[in-house]
């Protein structure tokens, strides 16, 4: 080949070698923690015909804030991390199903996801922040925002066959969550414990209510770090001026900001090892809900177990009551104000499923629950 002695090739050559070597020590960090935090989903919660929560005292609704704080993070992120692609749920006040929020995250292969809320409650006395992660902690006031933040698929078309006959306002729909694995669980508690600092430190909403666990639907299905952010109550009169105010949800977009920053920095450096800080970790306020067990007929089995619920009523049933139908080793439980009869005692779901169709036949509503 003529050109091989050719000088200015080999001077081409050996810039490019010369190149080459400045650019090891940089990629080399990359390269040994293997994974960076590149992609990042922010979803605006709500939109559309579900204002999410509303206020007759706020100007703007659930929706509405959401989206602004969801813009206000992602163009700043943008800004200061251009190599970071940050993917919005939706940008426009539109309706955006709960699982196709989290299916946009999975298919944009993202690396951290975040859901931001507005919350509210029955007593205008509930202020301050809250970050979820998705677990099963049974609180009370967790099944409250479940139900508030899970209602939404009710406004969706054909949601129980698209959510696998998840019911958001029966406690026992819960129980499909008890089985679930969450890879990302220690990821997403680090980020949220972030997050939550910064709103301690930094406010405009200083009162936490710290990192908790919750089976929210949006967080379900995805398969990264994820956390639903609740940044304050618009049924509080404090915190809904606060949020009201421009200037204030730009300090509340920017402290989440910094949590990113500081998430990224240990993401990209630990390749997925976190240290979580135990301290922004929450005691919940109010303690879990008395589930009282009733004597049952016969004794009800100890121990982790399956069971077939059969029925629930409002009012305890005689042993020979006719709703029964004959059913003799029926286990009975008060929870949540209902009686609930269930039958059979089964060490694997797939037990309890294989005798589903027959008892059926006489319940035609029955289903598998999960008994601790
Ligand atoms: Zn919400």
């Amino acid at each position: 080949m003529p050109l091989m002695g050719n000088m200015p090739f080999r001077r081409l050559r050996s810039g490019l070698l010369a190149l080459l070597i400045l650019l090891i020590p940089a990629l080399v960090p990359a390269q040994e923690s293997g994974v960076r935090l590149r992609t990042v989903v922010i979803d605006a919660g709500h939109g559309g015909h579900d204002p999410g929560a509303i206020s007759k005292f706020s100007k703007l609704s659930e929706k509405q804030i959401n989206l602004d704080l969801a813009l206000r993070l992602g163009a700043k992120i943008e800004k200061e991390y251009p190599d970071v692609k940050v993917i919005y749920t939706r940008k426009t006040d539109r309706f955006v199903e709960l699982a196709e929020r989290g299916n946009i995250a999975n298919r944009n292969h993202a690396d951290l996801f975040i859901s931001i809320h507005v919350n509210s409650a029955g007593s205008s006395a509930a202020s301050g922040t809250e970050t979820f992660v998705m677990g099963t902690d049974k609180s009370r006031s967790n099944m409250e925002v479940c139900k508030r933040e899970n209602a939404v698929i009710l406004l969706e078309d054909d949601y129980s066959t698209k959510y696998e006959g998840f019911d958001p306002d029966n406690p026992e729909s819960y129980i499909i969550f008890n089985l679930m694995q969450n890879a990302h669980f220690e990821q997403s508690i680090a980020f949220a414990a972030l997050v939550q600092q910064q709103f301690i430190k930094n406010g405009p909403i200083k009162k936490s209510r710290g990192v908790r666990q919750a089976p929210l639907m949006v967080l379900w299905r995805t398969t990264m770090p994820s956390v639903l952010v609740e940044v304050g109550f618009l049924s509080n009169s404090s915190d809904r001026t606060l949020l009201n105010q421009a200037i204030n949800r730009q300090k509340i977009a920017d402290d989440i900001f910094r949590a990113f920053a500081s998430f990224k920095k240990q993401y990209d450096a630990g390749g997925g090892s976190f240290t979580i800080d135990e301290s922004a970790l929450a005691t919940p306020d109010d303690p879990a809900e008395e589930e009282e067990t009733v004597a049952a007929t016969p004794a009800a089995p100890a121990g982790p177990h399956f069971e077939i619920q059969i029925l629930a009523s409002k009012t305890k049933l005689k042993d020979n009551s006719p709703e029964l139908k004959g059913e003799k080793q029926v286990q009975c439980r008060f929870i949540n104000g209902f009686y609930k009869y269930s039958v059979g005692n089964f060490s694997t779901r797939e037990a309890a499923a294989k005798q589903l169709p027959t008892v059926k036949r006489k319940f035609s509503g029955a289903f598998i629950i999960a008994v601790d």
